[in-house]
């Protein structure tokens, strides 16, 4: 099986719920509903799911409570891990009592083998056979997302959000005909539509500005699973739990009425900024500064240096949120060794993001974008762009307003 649409008369499909999807026993019973459709339809499906909303955080605070800001990666991997071990437990009940036949898997249960990079691990295979065995009695295989076990046997997760990630993984071990990613809303906006009330939904994007979007901060698919769909071409959906509707197709090609010059807005407020001022312009700097943190395996975003007339430079650069701290402690011996004047941070920015292939064939699309933002009087502290993004960094309290021009602005509203 593999290859086609959806619209053949027998499919295999591959369905990831969200947390919100599966949030408490009723909507459990929902998604059981679904899946009893689909199979009355007479497709074969197999089911990846998440942690009831709200669990992840939970287990997380808990983790905190004990063991600090950074709980002990391997153990907080067995705590976050528990949260999906409820639910496939509870969708396989479901689904029971609906008349069909289900069975849950864990992630060490199919092994889904991750390396050991405890909290953000990358899956490198799966074994099917289970599932296939599965698939083939009429048996749904309900799996748990967002775990993997490693060469050891220990338990991983692949960071918040993963549970798609598994899901197109797992499409893509399967081959099956389509990855549906069904969550609370009905498909990929022109904007996070919890901020843009008047967000269009998008007939479908391509796999490159999908990862833009992903990677800029869009919650909506995990940025590795959109890589995943590209790398194996997983024909990838994102759609409504709670309605029926086409959703929103990830393609390898668009039409060309979709082709607008920006396809999309993202955010992102997990960043923030460093700033090592008054450092020596000599050559080595780059590398003394960021070196450190690199070992520290802190990933920086965005950089930029400035020379000034005197000589010397200043360094900014962003990293995560989470890592901020360390960072800047990081920083505060290097910042002696190398003479630097001093070292600043902000943690109160954000990332606005505008995407879209069209940007490639259209010229001056950045100055409409600074000239949107300065006529807000949204001051920009970092810019940095691709070949089908530009990215600025402001100060927190305007992000929303940075959206709402630019959406505005590129013509992104509904009835356009
Ligand atoms: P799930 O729990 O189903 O994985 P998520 O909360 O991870 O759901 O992702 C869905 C959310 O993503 C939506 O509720 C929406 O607020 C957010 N989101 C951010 N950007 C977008 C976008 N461009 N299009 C659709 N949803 C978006
Ligand atoms: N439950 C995990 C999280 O909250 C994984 C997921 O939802 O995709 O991040
Ligand atoms: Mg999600």
């Amino acid at each position: 099986m593999g290859g086609g649409a959806v619209a053949l008369a027998m499919a295999l499909i591959v369905q990831k719920y969200g947390g919100t999807s599966v949030g408490d026993v009723d909507k459990i019973q929902g998604v059981a509903a679904r899946v009893a459709r689909y199979k009355k339809d007479g497709h074969h499906v197999a089911v990846v799911v998440s942690a009831m909303s709200g669990e992840t955080n939970r287990l997380m605070s808990l983790g905190q409570q004990i063991g600090g800001e950074k709980p002990l990666p391997r153990e907080l991997d067995v705590l976050l891990s528990s949260g999906e071990q409820v639910t496939i437990a509870l969708l396989s009940m479901a689904l029971t009592k609906l008349g069909l036949t289900a069975k849950s898997f864990l992630g060490d249960q199919i092994e889904v083998r991750t390396d050991s990079a405890h909290g953000k691990a990358r899956i490198e295979r799966m074994d099917t056979q289970k599932l296939r065995d599965c698939l083939e009695l009429g048996t749904v295989p309900v799996v748990a997302g967002f775990q993997g076990v490693n060469a050891h046997g220990d338990i991983t997760t692949l960071g918040r959000g993963g549970s798609d990630t598994s899901a197109v993984a797992l499409a893509a071990a399967l081959q099956a005909d389509e990855c549906e990613i069904c969550t609370d809303v009905d498909g990929v906006y022109t904007a996070d539509p919890r901020i843009i009330n008047n967000a269009r939904r998008l007939g479908q994007v391509t796999f490159e500005e999908m990862l833009e979007l992903a990677s800029l901060g869009s919650k909506v698919l995990h940025p590795r699973s959109v890589e995943f769909a590209g790398r194996y071409l997983v024909p990838l959906r994102v759609l409504s739990t709670f309605e029926d509707g086409p959703g929103t197709l990830i393609t390898m090609e668009m039409d060309n009425m979709e082709q607008a010059v920006v396809s999309g807005i993202a955010h992102a407020l997990d960043e923030a900024k460093i700033t090592v001022s008054g450092v020596p312009d000599i050559p080595g700097i780059a590398s003394k500064i960021l070196g450190p943190i690199g070992r520290k395996n802190i990933e920086v975003d965005m950089i930029l240096q400035n020379t000034g007339a005197d000589g010397l430079t200043d360094f900014t650069f962003t990293v995560k949120r989470q890592d901020f701290a360390d960072a800047l402690t990081t920083l505060e011996s290097v910042a002696t060794a190398i003479d630097a004047r001093e070292v600043n941070g902000d943690d109160a920015i954000a990332k606005v993001s505008i995407v879209g292939v069209g940007m490639r064939s259209h010229a001056g699309v950045a100055t409409r974008m600074f000239d949107a933002l300065a006529a807000e009087n949204i001051n920009i502290q970092m810019i940095s762009t691709s070949e089908i993004k530009i990215s600025v960094v402001v100060a927190e309290r305007y992000m929303e307003l940075a959206v709402r021009a630019l959406h505005a602005e590129f013509g992104l509203q509904e009835d356009n």
